[in-house]
């Protein structure tokens, strides 16, 4: 559900590679987005059309060449490395296409990651974790190693990890292009519901048009141009 607060800001926003003797290539140029808290907004697009590149850069993983962001009201362009790995960490979560589970750690304690990066006791932050395995369906695997997980099941563990600190953003890049039509659609709705049992702002990239008609609200990227 939208509500007035708006989390994500970004304006006229542009992103231009420049790769050494070579001609510098244009991604996409004059992008808006507003975004209200509890949003879940998908992202389509073909592939190259630069969806990794946008979520890069609202995830303070890369500027813009042009324009301004804010993240809850913040202006993240102006922060040092330091604030920014601090602001990541904390206020944004991430799924990727590959889960990246660190393969020597259970489940439970990838889920708790971000939250032990920021300086928590994993006594401190347990609770929360194995409530979330739980509501993605994996109570029973909280000490399984990911190698002993299938692939939807690790990326059910990659979307517990990325609420684990009740983020202001979750940004999901193709977070279902790994895994077959019937997890793709497992994973989905997994999202679609624990967004809205969290009240949880998400962006996801995905060029399944049919998994994005889900979502509140569709934005398409093409030809460099944000529609
Ligand atoms: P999508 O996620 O929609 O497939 P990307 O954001 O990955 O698109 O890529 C958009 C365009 O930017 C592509 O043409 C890609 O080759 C180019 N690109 C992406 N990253 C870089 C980079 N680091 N240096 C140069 N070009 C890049």
């Amino acid at each position: 559900m939208t509500s007035s607060r708006l989390i994500v800001e970004a304006e006229n926003l542009g992103k231009r590679y420049h790769t050494v003797g070579t001609a510098p290539v244009e991604v996409f140029s004059e992008v808006n987005i507003a975004i209200g808290e509890g949003e879940l907004v998908a992202l389509t697009g073909p592939s190259g059309s630069g969806k990794s590149t946008l979520l890069h850069l609202l995830g303070t993983l890369d500027k813009p060449s042009t324009g301004s962001i804010k993240l809850e009201g913040e202006d993240v362009l102006s922060f040092d490395d330091k604030a920014l790995s601090q602001f990541r960490n904390r206020r944004i979560g991430f799924i990727f296409q590959f889960h990246h589970l660190l393969p020597e750690f259970t489940a439970l304690e990838n889920v708790a990651m971000p939250a032990l990066i920021a300086g928590e006791s994993l006594k401190k932050i347990e609770p929360r974790a194995r409530m979330l395995l739980d509501e993605v369906g994996l109570k029973d695997r909280a000490d399984h190693r990911p190698g002993a997980l299938s692939g939807g099941e690790s990326q059910r563990v990659a979307v517990a990890r990325a609420f684990i600190m009740q983020p202001a953003l979750v940004l999901a890049d193709e977070p279902t292009g790994n895994l077959d039509l019937k997890n793709s659609e497992m994973l989905f709705d997994l999202i679609l519901g624990l967004s809205r049992a969290h009240t949880q702002t998400f962006f996801i990239a995905t060029h399944n048009i049919e998994l994005a008609g889900r979502a509140d609200r569709t934005m398409h990227l093409e030809g460099g141009k944000l529609r």
